[in-house]
């Protein structure tokens, strides 16, 4: 596909009379992957509400694969390639590990292929007739990732995936984003663990007070820097400076979590 998979332009939105966002353009390429930093409050779960048509924006545009999506439904989004998991999962922890997975396939698939969830993240294979809220978080983690792997996504908002969970279980939930976007699936993540995100990303937006206040490649941004600025309050990245489209320095999100 040509052009980006997702992308929002000049979007606005908010709660009621509040805006929380302004005027954000963010696009997201096959296979390309997307973080979203910001302080807490920053507007970047009501952007991944934007982006999946949880929220409709009060100015701006969505389009998925270059067709304006504003108008529709989630479940339209959905039919078009889209997929969230937002933070708490979107499980239904009273049914079974089968009984989440088969709910998620769309009927206009046929012959769903379970291979590749499971091949990432093998334990699931185990717990096939366990209740999904009985399952530890790593564990219901991964079967929010494999519901959305089923439905066979051309983009995927990740919302805090690795929130609460052990070190060894996050690496098994970004190896099987790495294992997506390298299947040419658009990730657009909000993560607190900036190591991580940064590790998986390809670029960086910051948002503070609802402003994009920092674009650029992850592979140009100072960890450190990144993290001073970001979580500290101290000097934002300056190595190397920042891209053309960067408008002023990421401002502190003093409770985020600087792995
Ligand atoms: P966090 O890291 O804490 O999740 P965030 O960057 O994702 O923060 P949002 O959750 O998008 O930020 O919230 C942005 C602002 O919108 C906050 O001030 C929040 O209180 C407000 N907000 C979020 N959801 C609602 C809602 N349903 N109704 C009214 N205000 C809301």
């Amino acid at each position: 596909m040509n052009g980006p998979v997702l992308e929002l332009r000049g979007v606005s939105a908010g709660y009621g009379q509040t805006t929380v966002v302004r005027d954000i353009d963010l696009q997201v390429a096959a296979g390309e992957v997307l973080a979203l930093f910001g302080p807490n409050g920053a507007g970047k779960t009501t952007l991944l509400r934007v982006g999946a048509g949880l929220l409709r924006p009060q100015r701006g545009t969505v389009c998925i694969g270059g067709e304006d999506v504003t108008a529709r439904p989630p479940h339209a989004r959905a039919r078009r390639g889209l997929c969230m998991v937002p933070e708490g999962r979107g499980i239904f922890p009273a049914l079974t590990v089968r009984e989440n997975l088969r709910l998620q396939v769309p009927p206009w698939l046929v012959g769903p292929d379970l291979a590749r969830p499971l091949g990432a993240f093998p334990i699931l294979g185990q717990r096939m007739n366990q209740r999904a809220g009985s399952m530890s978080g790593g564990e219901q983690q991964m079967l929010a990732l494999a519901r959305c792997w089923l439905a066979r996504p051309t983009c995927v908002l990740l919302d805090e995936v690795s929130m609460g969970l052990a070190p060894r279980v996050v690496d098994e939930i970004y190896a099987g984003l790495r294992q997506l976007a390298a299947g040419g699936v658009a990730l657009l993540i909000v993560e607190q663990h900036v190591s991580r995100a940064l590790a998986l990303a390809d670029r960086i937006h910051v948002l503070d007070r609802g402003r994009t206040t920092l674009r650029q490649p992850a592979a140009s941004i100072d960890r450190d820097a990144l993290v001073r600025g970001y979580l500290d309050g101290g000097d934002p990245p300056s190595s190397p400076p920042p891209s053309p489209s960067s408008q002023s320095a990421p401002r502190p999100a003093r409770n985020s979590t600087a792995h």
